[in-house]
């Protein structure tokens, strides 16, 4: 398993985590299994946002001992209470909801508090009046809460949230579907999706992802908007490589889909490659780096993608960015300008160009 770093906190959070919201139809026995096998790969990260109750009992048990290796994602305004799952924005419903969750999993400490599922203006307000973000703060200050954070598919939103610099951590549905304006919740244009991982990124605010294959759609011709079914892998290296991904939350149904995407961690780089997106670009996308490191290798031995990353995280205004870039052993100014890259980008990137423009900004 790889780890990405929790930017506050430093926590080693495993690329691979799990979501929820299919596994309550396997059973107790499988459910149980699943777990105890994700933990035994590595796996430390549990989304909670359960399509029902059902798990939350069984987590708990698989946990008993082990708490200390995982971290529990769990959503203030995610109704479990009455056995079933239900949204809500209604304070006392969501104490009662987290004082069951905390007990189901045996456990007396959250991870990452969530405000659960936030689309509209007017839900967050009504998030905000009602005292739900207080009532998670108040727990932080307590102990039980160690870290806030979100869950959204709506970038606007985000940002408002992001404005109150309250969150650690956003759960964001991020899949090359809805990065390039088909589906469900294919919210924001483009380049105000890029923007938002990026702004995440720059102020250290960590992004976990959901709906990674666009509920499946993705991986099915018939389904895809692509007209051409991409792989699990390729979703989630795709997902991997935004600005502020730590990492990536499959929904798998049973040890099965577990062992498939595990299998991710073996995978050869060109199983994980998605260089097919390029012929798919929205032409007002093209010519914009995803630093899928397609255009590979640079004779010059740069990390094309990797720079282009920092020069625009740098520009985003994260300063981090900007150290990093400066500690990299071969920057934009050892380019040859060979044009290798530019034969090789499926997205049109005039990269001998843009390394110009790189060396001039950082001086190097
Ligand atoms: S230049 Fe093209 S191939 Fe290379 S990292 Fe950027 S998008 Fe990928
Ligand atoms: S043009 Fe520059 S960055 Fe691109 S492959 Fe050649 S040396 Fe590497």
């Amino acid at each position: 398993m790889d780890y990405r770093k929790l930017p506050h906190g430093g926590e080693q959070i495993s690329i691979l985590g799990l979501g929820t919201s299919s596994i309550g139809m396997a059973g107790e026995k499988d459910i149980r299994a699943t777990v105890e096998m994700a933990l035994e790969n590595g796996v430390n990260f549990f989304d909670m946002a359960s399509a029902d109750a059902a798990p939350f009992p069984v987590y708990g048990e698989a946990m008993k001992g082990c708490r200390d290796k995982a971290y529990f994602q769990i959503h203030f305004g995610a109704d479990y209470h009455t056995g079933q799952y239900g949204w809500t924005t209604k304070l006392d419903t969501i104490k009662k909801s987290i004082d069951w969750q905390l007990s189901a999993l045996k456990t007396d400490y959250i991870d990452f508090g969530f405000l659960h599922c936030i689309d509209e203006e007017a839900d967050l307000d009504r998030v905000l009046d009602s005292g739900v973000l207080d009532y998670i703060q108040k727990l932080q200050a307590e102990g039980t809460v160690r870290y806030i954070g979100l869950s959204s598919h709506t970038p606007r939103l985000a940002h408002r949230v992001l404005d109150l610099g309250a969150i650690d951590l956003l759960m964001f549905s991020i899949n090359p579907g809805y990065d390039y304006r088909h589906g469900e919740y294919a919210i924001g244009q483009p380049d105000e999706r890029m923007a938002l991982y990026r702004r995440c990124e720059a102020e250290g605010v960590g992004i976990s992802v959901m709906k990674a294959f666009s509920g499946g759609q993705l991986l099915d011709a018939k389904t895809s908007p692509f007209g051409k079914a991409l792989t699990e892998y390729q979703c989630i290296q795709y997902a991997l490589d935004k600005p502020g991904v730590l990492t990536v939350l499959p929904g798998v149904r049973d040890r099965a889909d577990l062992q498939r995407i595990l299998g991710f961690l073996n995978a050869s780089s060109e199983k994980r490659d998605y260089a097919v997106l390029g012929s798919f670009t929205p032409t007002d996308t093209v010519g914009t780096c995803v630093y899928c490191n397609h255009c590979q290798p640079c004779p010059a031995g740069l990390d094309i993608g990797l720079i282009n990353k920092y020069y625009d995280l740098a520009r985003a205004g994260d300063a981090l960015a900007a150290g990093h870039y400066g500690k990299l052993e071969k920057t934009a100014g050892d380019c040859i300008s060979c044009s290798h890259c530019d034969r090789r980008c499926p997205f049109q990137v005039k990269q001998v160009q843009l390394m110009q423009e790189i060396q001039a900004y950082f001086g190097k």
